[in-house]
């Protein structure tokens, strides 16, 4: 087994924790709390119960078309729309790959800056892969959208948005067939663009209006909500306390601080002991068995020694459940020197972790023909790709 560790592209990019100040967008119903609806409505001269109507046709109905709110007067529909239903999402590009079943949106938000979600339709759920900030800071080497940098935060409501689509494309039959009862969006991962923790306060605002039950929210199970992060340890703190039992995942990526360095440059903020530490604390606050994810790159973290380390780590907190460990092969980015794991080393390393008692899965990679897949989103660049033309990867299985 070689034990050459192959040093990684060393981009100079910086850490960037505080999003730069760009023109805010417009206030949508998504970012408003009930009561603060309520409020807005009247100080727009309507009835408060009109609050109530509007978020019924928008969280339940999804309904965005006023003209179909029929319990509400002509006037009162355009003047509540234009007020409280700005457009935040233009539809830029879509692409469409397994047979139909994943979809993924290019966005262009209201200042220009492009954003990516992905809805994957799979026999027993629907996950959407959300975006939390347009770019990211955090500046990871093997991920496409960390080597563009951080344009700016998304809103709550650009972050709902993105679901609410997802749901009405699926409501509208656009996702496999139409026969039957229309799925619904089951599952949201904040593993889009973005660091998720360092736009903590608009995440959390959409978790809550994901969550909040309807006719005033989503009223999704905070159990099909998975936030993932590189380990900014204060936020996920304070993340377990917010009453929200959403699953938490870390990318992890390297059990030892020298190589996570590398990987995952937060790291020398937080390091490994420090994520974990948290993680697990996560876990013990919040019932919810955290993941791992750990991406395996050929000869450079995916060696056996590192699948004994990482096992390591993780039972050093205890073997009760805490923790699944999520293995992702690396899509290589445009011009990577790095590339997937060979399959021998993977069934290795899987070997390994379930020899030692940690539960681990292998991630599928859907979306990989549209550049839909995990690390992928790279909105920029997707714009003037020819994407779609690209040859199918063979699908792993
Ligand atoms: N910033 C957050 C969420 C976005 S990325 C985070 O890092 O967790 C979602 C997942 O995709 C992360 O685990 C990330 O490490 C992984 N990922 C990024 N680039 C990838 C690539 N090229 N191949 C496979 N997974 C990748």
């Amino acid at each position: 087994m070689p034990e050459y560790v192959q040093p990684p592209d060393r981009s100079s990019l910086p850490l960037v924790f505080t999003a730069p100040r760009r023109g805010k967008p417009p206030t949508h119903w998504a970012d408003l709390d009930p009561a603060s609806r309520r409020t807005a409505v009247e100080q727009a001269g309507h009835r408060a119960y009109r609050a109530r109507q509007l978020s019924a046709h928008y969280f339940e109905g999804l309904r965005s078309d006023p003209e179909t709110w029929t319990d509400l007067p002509a006037g009162v529909r355009s003047e509540l729309a234009s007020a409280f239903l700005p457009p935040l999402l233009t539809s830029v590009r879509e692409l469409t790959c397994d047979d139909g079943d994943t979809v993924k949106t290019l966005w262009r938000l209201h200042d220009g800056a492009l954003v990516e979600s992905v809805l994957m339709r799979y026999p027993d759920r629907v996950t959407m892969c959300v975006s939390s900030q347009a770019g990211c800071g955090m500046a990871c080497p093997f991920c496409a959208t960390g080597q563009g940098g951080l344009q700016r935060n998304m809103s709550t409501a650009e972050i709902v948005e993105q679901v609410v689509d997802g749901a009405r494309k699926l409501a509208h039959g656009r996702l496999g067939d139409a026969q039957g009862e229309a799925p619904r969006v089951s599952n949201v991962v904040f593993m889009g663009m973005g660091e998720p923790l360092a736009n903590y306060k608009s995440v959390v605002g959409a978790l809550r209006q994901l969550t909040t039950p309807k006719p005033d929210g989503l009223g999704m199970s905070a159990r099909g909500i998975t936030v993932s992060t590189v380990g900014l340890v204060p936020r996920i703190n304070q993340l377990a306390e917010e009453g929200l039992p959403v699953t938490l995942a870390l990318s992890l990526h390297a059990p030892d601080d020298e190589l996570r360095d590398e990987l995952v440059p937060v790291n020398t903020r937080w390091n490994v002991d420090e994520v974990v530490d948290a993680a697990w604390e996560y876990a013990r606050t919040t019932k919810r068995r955290v993941s791992i994810e750990y991406i395996l790159i050929r000869d450079v973290n995916d060696q056996p020694q590192r699948a004994e380390q990482l096992a390591k780590v993780l039972k050093r907190r205890g073997s009760w459940g805490w923790v699944h460990v999520n293995l992702i092969p690396l899509n290589p980015t445009p011009g990577s020197r790095w590339t997937a794991s060979r399959r021998r080393d993977e069934d290795e390393f899987v070997r390994r972790l379930q020899a030692r008692g940690v539960p681990v899965t292998v991630r599928d990679t859907r979306g990989r023909e549209i550049d839909g897949a995990c690390g992928q989103l790279a909105a920029g660049s997707a714009d003037v790709d020819a994407s779609v033309t690209a040859p199918p990867v063979r699908a792993r299985v």
